[in-house]
């Protein structure tokens, strides 16, 4: 039967752990990887039971490295070692062991030698009612491809002895992925899938480092998966992925996002089965459809009544104006044309937990979609259960689930104006114009190790697609940004990590205590008129250096009196295909977050070679509020 499983390796933590996680996931396959039973403390067979009782079949033991082609008296010892593995196998219960391809420089490059000590091997594994799967690394000596591998398997003809595909080593090698159809379905072993970034590197530092699920590299792993099935493969289909971020995060949320990465893979395979007439394979649940998610409906801010005021009085600069209170709590709405900002000040619940661990910070942010019923739906059936706030009597309730740092992430039908009337008090007109127009993007800062997490989320429960990761410099390191929208591009999200040190990403998930949004992009048709308008009012914007715009004048062919306003007013500039981008940072709000003012004329991007002007600006003014701090302290 077809089944998804995952290997033990791809999780950190203890054999237990990883058991329990997998099983709350939904697995019933595993994978053991040997060196997680030589770390467990215990006998083989308690893990036999443990998986018993948790209903986890143990599908394979692996990896036995350097066997085929060894001279003797490797040749023998080799033969020795397999018998303990086969004692092993007996005592979890398990029936398939992996062979992976020589990478011993003792290796014998003579495919009918190894072919022979494969059927040696196997006809020992027959006798104790075993299975042997052999696989190519693509490092291994003499074995690098999957057709070398399924080469020896042919010659060796042993009924008890396949081939192990994995995607990994399939693409990493970059062999023809069509041919393996022709593999008789009962001549495979064991199905592997791991994704990576199309990045180039040596092939072992990719798999160790490097191997993600399906969904979160670069690899096309549902055509690999199709053709596999197609064979007539019907055993499991389990995830190996070495990575040391997946290691040092928790393991159910690997598990979790493991078995989402799979249960989408399905759905494509399904999808393409049924424009195909076939029937759906049973592996995969079907999935209710992702909505479609068509904008942002509002962003809510948490704050206390004490610093409240310094958060409206920077929100009614930027042109917001207060149209509504809410009937039963300390909640005011700010708008101006399509943006709508929550101010919430509520003194119990959900937002002030968020505040007392984060501050005056978002805490939730709410998607506009054509059916939140059928999105609240999917995001359960990927495993992202829905959230019950407290409401009010006759107050809408707007489901959510979990977002970045446990922030909410609420769903919202986007007609539903009447919704606010229902919850709030319009204390003046619903609509309020305004030079900024709508939410164009807000950035998430994602601890490196969830960064992955976070793709898959959103892609997977929200049908979001992904743009290619952008590296940047930060005057105290790099950053990287992988930027998620929705199809139509309504919603985009950059989600940004960086590598410890002192970088902005480091500096706010310091500040913070965790991931969250720390930019805000709102759009208008007039940044010219809208920044000189906004310090008219008080707002401060983001000190820019001279030098950026003497660089400014010798990029670009601009009218000088255009780059002298720009420098006046703090406004960066970008081109690209004949677009341009003009933008402005605010100030940091208590070293949290900040507002980005953007005009777009055909230009879809995000500035990115601005993005160090900013970083460095930003950098100075936190040192300089932490001096502040310091000499109040
Ligand atoms: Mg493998």
């Amino acid at each position: 039967m077809l089944r998804w499983s995952i290997a033990t390796v791809c999780m950190g933590g203890t054999l237990e752990v990883k058991l329990a996680a997998a099983a709350r996931a939904g697995f019933r396959t595993i994978e053991i990887f040997e060196n997680d039973l030589t770390f467990f403390s215990g006998k083989p067979r308690e893990i036999r039971s443990m998986a018993q009782d948790l209903g986890i079949e143990i599908v394979a033991l692996q990896p036995m490295r350097d066997f085929e082609g060894m001279p003797e008296p490797m040749r023998a010892r080799n033969f020795d070692r397999a018998k303990r593995k086969f004692d092993l196998m007996e005592e979890l219960g398990t029936k398939l062991l992996c062979i992976c391809s020589n990478v011993s420089e003792d290796a014998l490059g003579d495919p009918e030698r190894s072919a022979a000590d494969l059927a040696e091997l196997a006809d020992l594994a027959a006798l104790r009612g075993f299975r042997i799967g052999f696989e190519a690394l693509a490092w291994g000596r003499h074995v690098h491809d999957w057709m070398q591998a399924w080469d020896l398997v042919r010659r060796a003809d042993r009924p008890n002895l396949g081939v192990v595909l994995d995607s990994f080593h399939a693409f990493a090698r970059k062999n023809p992925i069509a041919p393996m159809a022709e593999i008789p379905g009962d001549k495979i072993a064991l199905v592997q899938v791991a994704d990576a970034p199309g990045i180039l590197m040596d092939h072992m530092s990719l798999s160790r480092h490097h191997r993600c699920f399906p969904g979160q590299g670069d690899w096309p792993i549902a055509d690999f998966l199709e053709t596999a099935i197609g064979t007539g493969y019907n055993g499991a289909i389990s995830l190996e992925i070495f990575n040391d971020q997946f290691r040092g995060a928790p393991p159910p949320a690997i598990a979790r996002d493991g078995m989402r990465a799979l249960e989408v893979c399905g759905e494509t395979l399904n999808l393409r089965r049924a424009a195909a007439g076939a029937a759906p394979l049973a592996i995969s649940r079907p999935l209710p459809a992702a909505a479609k998610v068509t904008g942002v409906e509002f962003i809510e801010f948490v704050t206390s009544a004490a610093h409240s005021p310094r958060l409206v009085t920077e929100l009614e600069g930027l042109g917001f104006r207060r149209v509504a209170r809410h009937r039963s709590k300390d909640v005011d709405l700010f708008r101006q044309n399509d943006v709508n900002i929550v101010v919430n000040r509520e003194q119990d619940g959900f937002a002030h937990s968020f505040y007392l661990v984060h501050g005056t910070s978002v805490c939730a942010l709410a998607l506009r979609l054509d059916d939140p019923a059928r999105a609240i739906e999917r995001a359960n059936a990927l495993g992202a259960p829905t959230y019950f706030g407290r409401i009010g009597p006759g107050e809408a309730s707007i489901p959510a689930v979990a977002g970045v740092e446990n922030s909410l992430l609420y769903f919202m039908k986007d007609s539903a104006v009447s919704s606010w009337e229902q919850d709030f008090l319009f204390i003046d007109s619903p609509a309020h114009a305004g030079p900024l127009n709508r939410v164009d993007h807000l950035n998430n800062m994602v601890r490196r190790s969830e960064l992955l997490s976070w793709v898959t989320f959103y892609k997977a429960v929200l049908g979001f697609t992904e743009e290619p990761q952008v590296e940047l410099a930060d005057p105290y390191g790099a950053f990287f940004s992988r930027v998620v929208r929705a199809s139509d591009g309504s919603v985009r999200i950059p989600l940004n990590i960086a590598d410890g040190g002192s970088t902005s990403v480091s500096r706010f998930l310091e500040n913070f205590g965790g991931g969250g949004v720390q930019q805000i992009a709102l759009s208008t048709d007039d940044l010219f008129a809208f920044v000189e308008q906004a310090r008219a009012r008080g707002v401060q914007f983001l000190d820019i250096p001279d030098n950026y715009y003497e660089d400014l004048s010798a990029r670009y062919d601009l009218e000088p009196a255009l780059i002298e306003k720009m420098r006046e007013l703090d406004i960066l500039y970008d081109r690209h295909k004949g677009g341009e981008f003009f933008h402005i940072y605010t100030r940091m709000f208590d070293q949290r977050f900040f507002f980005e003012i953007l005009q777009r004329r055909n230009y879809d991007l995000f500035g990115a070679a601005n993005t160090p002007v900013r970083l460095a600006a930003q950098a100075a003014e936190d040192d300089e509020a932490r001096r502040e701090r310091a000499m109040l302290d």
